[in-house]
């Protein structure tokens, strides 16, 4: 069934050539028990390690079954030493972190056997070899003599034809030695077995036959004339394949023997993730606040459309890059006129009765409100706390022109009553009346006071505010026509208690709520929409705005007009129509705001640039600067955990390469019981595979058990509750990455254990 045709082999060593095998050429039988007889270094472990497949012959060849080895490849080696060979050693080659069991069940792990099946057999193997009730130990719990019989115990449980033994009893004591003999004589009834061994007695005992070898030749073969039998028993050789499962158990035994280091690699694996889950939880949190602060509060800031906007187009940013590329301390003697970069970035919006249509026709349910800003002046006198009168000034003064008091365009949310507190009064929109808004401070420019009439040495109560009368003069009383002009009354007195005069007071005072404080904290004064209707129907017929309308110069000064002052403008200051020169859109929500941007974007479909109105939407710049800032931190933050990550990474290559050092003469075991390169790789890949995912695991569990204080904390800083939250994407996805990581930086130690020379693997310590 075996027969070697004269095969050599030598090892190099530096220039050294040392011929192991100088030719050998022998036959084996089924049945047979050989001993192989020699000095020490005369080749008798390089012949069984040749015949084990363990080692490759220089020349020659090795006929298993009339088959010629000498074109095998390397799973065919490896599943013959799975299937053919048993190999029992000198120094018993046990894995020592499993079990007894877990040792012999091997080949038969690597052969692929179920659990049930395997664990069948390995029990009746251990009990052939009266070692049943041992099972459960681990090897080093044992006696050498029942260790030899456990590695005797794994050469059978394969039912191999061929079992190896080098120098079985060496490391035995006598007695022991005799019943492990004993043991190998019975397994030669059914097996050939070839046993190396220096003590000639034992073979002379036990061995039917002896062949004796001296520098790597054979010196002298008891059966040399004996006939050999023909022999037509086949040898099965079945692939081996170590399944993943099993790659990961045997690591998983192994990693449980050093668990004080894999905890320490874990460790430095698992401070990056803790970095890194951090750092996604606290933006994620944050980003979450952002958008929550954004719909609640930035979309109710309204969407601009005033006399200027902004515009920050392509083309007028590349205009202020050229303007900046312009040649600096030149010698010309020359002036250049430029425009300035402001002036280009400007847009002038000309609000039109045909714009304010296309205003009116916006869809309603997706404002909360609307308001406008006026250019009307108007006409209000009022007597001061002195006794004396004067004109409250609506137009100019500290605070902006007053605007129109947001009128409710739905019932499903009332930004104002969302934003404000009414401290005092009632507001109604829909009877003639002023509002005054002061700030968080409950304070108000004192300029705005004076102008309203208030002596401003004090505080003032809001009952003075609310009580306080004002006279809305009609442009025919206010002006005075004198020739081609009018001129402004300044008798208040009169204008104040004269009888067209109507009277409108304070009728609320609001105050933002404290939670919309930053965004929405002003102060000024609005009217009411009904007042501003009132006065525009008045004064739309008056003397004034008829003189005006016919007149190509301005009534009240006699300048002519020019770009800046146009006749419709001093047309809308007298109160002519009611074109606002800015309007103020608040959105119902967050996407309410995007369909009125793009209606108000349609506008300017197809307009020229001069006719286009644009809108300023000051909220969006806000969120899309934050959005981004956001971005940038994180990436940041991210970038320095990352290093974390790489320094653990390349600890765990370190660590996995001392593994593989440590565990080579396991990996020699395995490869003589027919592990596949492949499969050592498993093995290795299978424990930093464990090490990533219980860092990954560690470092994700103390992430989010660290987001409880970090929320607190930030609770007390900022009074944001919950804001550091794990998304459980986030995590998987952290737990994917440390696992591939780790894998990867073990994967070059892993090759290399696969690469290892199984007889120097066994050899080594
Ligand atoms: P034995 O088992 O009979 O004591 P070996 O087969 O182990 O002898 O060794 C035969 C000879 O080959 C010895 O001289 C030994 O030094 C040499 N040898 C064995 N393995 C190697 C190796 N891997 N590299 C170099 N020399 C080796
Ligand atoms: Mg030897």
């Amino acid at each position: 069934m075996l027969k070697l045709k004269n095969i050599k082999k030598s090892y190099k060593t530096g220039d050294f050539v040392q011929h192991a095998l100088k030719g050998v050429s022998l036959e084996f039988n089924n049945n047979e028990f050989v001993a192989i007889l020699g000095p020490s270094g005369s080749g008798k472990t390089t012949l069984l390690n040749i015949i084990g497949g363990l080692d490759r012959y220089d020349s020659g060849d090795l006929i298993i079954n009339n088959k010629s080895t000498k074109k095998f490849k390397a799973t065919e080696w490896d599943a013959y030493r799975n299937n053919c060979i048993g190999f029992i050693f000198q120094s018993y080659n046990l894995i020592s972190h499993i079990s007894v069991l877990e040792n012999v069940e091997m080949a038969l792990t690597l052969s692929g056997y179920n659990r049930k099946d395997r664990k069948q057999k390995a029990m009746e193997a251990l009990e052939r070899v009266g070692l049943k009730q041992h099972a459960h130990k681990k090897p080093n719990q044992l006696s050498g003599g029942q260790m030899q019989r456990v590695a005797i115990a794994r050469a059978l449980v394969n039912d191999p034809e061929i079992i190896l033994a080098d120098e079985p009893t060496g490391a035995l004591d006598s007695t022991t030695s005799l019943q492990i003999m004993n043991l190998i004589q019975e397994i030669s009834k059914e097996k050939l077995v070839i046993m190396v061994t220096h003590n000639p007695d034992l073979a002379k005992t036990y061995a039917n036959r002896i062949i004796e070898f001296k520098d790597g030749e054979i010196i002298n073969d008891s059966n040399a004339n004996e006939q050999k039998k023909s022999d037509n028993s086949e040898i099965h050789i079945k692939k081996t394949v170590l399944s993943y499962l099993s790659a990961l158990h045997l690591s998983f035994n192994n990693i449980k023997t050093k668990k004080g280091r894999t905890f320490l690699t874990s460790f430095a694996a698992f401070i990056g993730i803790i970095g890194i889950a951090l750092i996604l939880a606290l933006s994620n949190g944050f980003q979450v606040e952002i958008d929550r602060f954004e719909k609640d509060t930035l979309a109710q800031m309204p969407i601009t459309i005033s006399t200027q906007a902004v515009s920050m187009d392509e083309e007028t940013i590349q205009e202020m890059i050229e303007s900046n590329d312009q040649e600096k301390f030149i010698d010309d003697k020359v002036v250049k006129p430029i425009e300035s970069a402001m002036h280009t970035m400007v847009h002038e919006n000309v609000i039109t009765q045909e714009y304010m249509e296309y205003i009116d026709k916006i869809d309603k349910s997706q404002l909360s409100g609307i308001s406008y800003q006026l250019a009307t002046a108007l006409n209000i006198v009022t007597q001061n706390d002195d006794g004396s009168y004067q004109k409250v000034s609506t137009g100019s003064g500290v605070s902006d022109m007053w605007s129109v008091y947001p009128t409710k365009t739905s019932d499903e949310a009332d930004m104002m009553e969302n934003t404000y507190d009414v401290l005092a009064g009632t507001i109604d929109t829909s009877s003639p009346g002023l509002i005054l808004e002061i700030n968080s401070t409950n304070s108000i420019d004192q300029t705005i006071l004076e102008n309203l009439g208030f002596k401003t040495d004090e505080d003032i109560t809001f009952e003075d505010i609310l009580n306080k009368e004002y006279k809305v003069v009609t442009n025919n009383d206010y002006y005075q026509n004198i020739g081609d002009y009018f001129i402004p009354s300044t008798d208040y007195e009169s204008l104040y208690n004269g009888s067209n005069s109507d009277t409108v007071k304070i009728e609320a005072i609001i105050r933002v709520k404290e939670d919309k404080e930053s965004f929405a904290n002003g102060s000024g004064v609005y009217y009411t929409e009904e007042l501003v209707n009132q006065i525009i129907d008045k004064n739309k017929e008056s003397d004034i705005v008829k003189a005006q309308e016919n007149t190509d110069f301005n009534v009240m000064t006699g300048a002519t007009f020019d770009e800046e002052n146009t006749k419709d403008t001093i047309l809308a200051y007298l109160g002519a129509d009611s074109v606002p020169v800015a309007v103020y859109l608040y959105p119902q929500d967050f996407d309410a705001k995007d369909e009125i941007t793009t209606y108000l974007d349609e506008y300017n479909e197809g307009k020229n640039e001069e006719d286009q109105i644009l809108y300023t939407d000051v909220a969006a710049i806000m969120s899309s600067l934050s959005g981004s800032i956001m971005d940038a931190i994180t990436i940041v933050l991210i970038a320095f955990s990352s290093i974390s990550l790489i320094v653990s990474s390349i600890m765990i290559a370190i660590i996995t390469y001392i593994s593989v050092l440590e565990r080579t003469k396991e990996i020699g075991i395995l490869r003589a019981l027919g592990a596949r390169g492949k499969d050592i790789t498993r093995v290795f890949n299978a424990e930093t595979m464990i090490i990533g995912f219980c860092s990954g695991a560690l470092g994700l569990i103390i992430a989010y058990l660290l987001t409880f204080p970090v929320n607190m904390i930030i609770e007390n800083m900022f009074g944001l509750a919950g804001v550091a939250k794990l998304n459980p994407i986030h995590a998987i996805l952290l737990l994917v990455i440390s696992v591939s990581l780790t894998v990867l930086s073990g994967f070059i130690p892993a090759k290399m254990a696969s690469k290892k020379d199984t007889v120097i693997a066994l050899r080594t310590e």
